[in-house]
């Protein structure tokens, strides 16, 4: 944003603490509203870690306006279809997903790392090498009438690298968030939802047709599968990302949420022995791996207050969810818009993070709260409970009317049903 004082230019200095999906976003965003960004980022050297994401319509049309959707298209899945399937691998229902459901923007299945690294490209075309500074672990910050000042230290040695002043500064340090453990000292460790997950990448040959997520079994054993590579499927394979999860119950395990930590196949792909469908052999996917990580299923309380002053949250850093419904970085793409936006309506500062906040904090709230009830899957736990043994006809256990409720009520609480997203802009 850029405010006349006289015959002086003045421009919003923000620092965006965390380079993921919703810091890099939120860079992008603010940079087009004329706004000066620093994204201050723990890690010294950004990877391409994790695996698999879904990124839906309403965050895809905000990419684009960004000038990412070439760039993302290269290595996407186009997504077309969500099945949903019972534990004997019969089909519950699919329904088409972005372009092939009439949305004016695609869904997109992507490897993690591709989705950062585009944004991160992105970032140093627009803004400069300098916008970013790695090995910028934050830790403090404060605020003054006039501004905010935040120090960092290195995080491997601790040693200090540095303090950097701003107008305003958006904690998008994801689910461990330091800049949300200042204003909420109190609140410990992510909520645990009694499942463990891992997660890996196989390359298979195609599934159904080779742009499909698919949802599989119910709470107490489920199987999330999807492809993520465009170039693997131009060349006939397909390079399957999948999520295994087990209801184990008990406490949070120690080191509770790192997203790197390896996993053991004996913990859960014996639990899926008999999963061979005629569309999939599951275990034989899970056993080819070539890595398999553990990640328990955790999120955040929702919280009543965002924005403190010059200081707010973003992405998992406010609002870390379940990752039923896939929302997780669609979510702090959605942030990254409204925040910009907020900043560039209002020249007060304070009072611009207040309306970020009351535009974002409640729908993102009881995202939370939907996705504990498993969002979506829903469908998966009433067909269990219905008919644990499977089923010969799906109308007889639920109707198509009940479905397609489900279906449709999830995407306007998530705000991509297609009326929203296909708004003329
Ligand atoms: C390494 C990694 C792997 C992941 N893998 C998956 C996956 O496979 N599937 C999935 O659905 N989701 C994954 N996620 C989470 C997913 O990216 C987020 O849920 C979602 O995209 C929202 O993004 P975010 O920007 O809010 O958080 P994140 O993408 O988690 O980004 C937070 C960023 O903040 C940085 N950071 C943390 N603390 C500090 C600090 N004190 N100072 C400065 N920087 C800090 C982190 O290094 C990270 O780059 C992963 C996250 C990480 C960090």
């Amino acid at each position: 944003m850029n405010y006349v004082v006289g015959v002086f230019i003045m421009a919003t200095k923000a620092l965006i603490i965390g380079g993921g999906i919703g810091g890099l976003a939120a860079a992008l965003s603010l940079h087009r509203a004329g706004v000066e960004v620093t994204v201050c980022e723990s890690v010294s050297d950004i990877q391409a870690l994790g695996v698999g994401i879904n990124v839906l319509p309403h965050a895809v049309r905000i990419l684009d306006g960004l000038g990412l959707r070439e760039a993302l298209e290269r290595t996407a899945i186009i997504t077309s279809t969500l099945r949903f399937h019972s534990k004997q691998g019969q089909t519950i229902w699919a329904e088409p997903r972005g372009l092939e459901a009439g949305y004016d923007y695609p869904q997109y299945s992507i490897h993690r790392g591709q989705l950062q690294g585009a944004l991160l490209d992105a970032v140093r075309q627009q803004l400069g090498d300098d916008a970013i500074r790695t090995g910028h672990h934050f830790e403090r910050v404060e605020q003054t009438e006039a501004g905010v000042a935040a120090t960092f230290v290195d995080k491997r040695t601790g040693a200090a690298v540095g303090e950097y002043e701003g107008d305003v500064l958006i904690g998008a340090d994801g689910i461990w968030s330091q800049v949300r453990a200042q204003f909420y000292p109190d609140e410990g460790s992510p909520v645990y939802s009694g499942q463990m997950l891992w997660r890996g990448v196989t390359e298979s040959a195609p599934v159904f047709d080779g742009r499909s997520v698919i949802m599989a079994g119910s709470n107490d054993l489920k199987a999330v599968i999807y492809p993520i590579s465009e170039e693997s499927r131009r060349a006939g394979t397909s390079m399957l990302n999948w999520v295994a999860e087990r209801q184990l119950g008990g406490s949070l395990p120690l080191n509770p949420a790192d997203w790197n930590r390896l996993g053991n196949p004996d913990d859960f792909i014996p639990y899926f022995a008999d999963w061979q469908f005629d569309w999939l052999d599951v275990p034989a996917l899970f056993t080819e791996a070539e890595r398999i990580y553990e990640f328990p299923m955790v999120d955040r309380n929702p919280l009543p207050q965002w924005s403190f002053g010059r200081v707010t949250l973003l992405g998992d850093a406010a609002h870390a969810m379940r990752p039923n419904g896939s929302n997780g970085a669609s979510q702090a793409i959605l942030d990254a818009e409204a925040i910009a936006r907020c900043l560039s309506d209002d020249n007060d500062v304070e009072r611009a993070l207040l309306a970020y906040e009351s535009e974002r904090l409640q729908p993102t709230s009881q995202l939370v709260l939907d996705n504990r009830e498993t969002g979506p899957e829903r469908v998966l736990e009433i067909v269990a409970e219905r008919c644990p043994d499977g089923f010969d006809k799906i109308e007889d256990v639920i109707p198509h009317d009940e479905l397609q409720a489900i279906a449709d009520s999830y995407k306007k609480l998530a705000r991509f049903d297609r009326e929203s997203v296909n708004q003329p802009k």
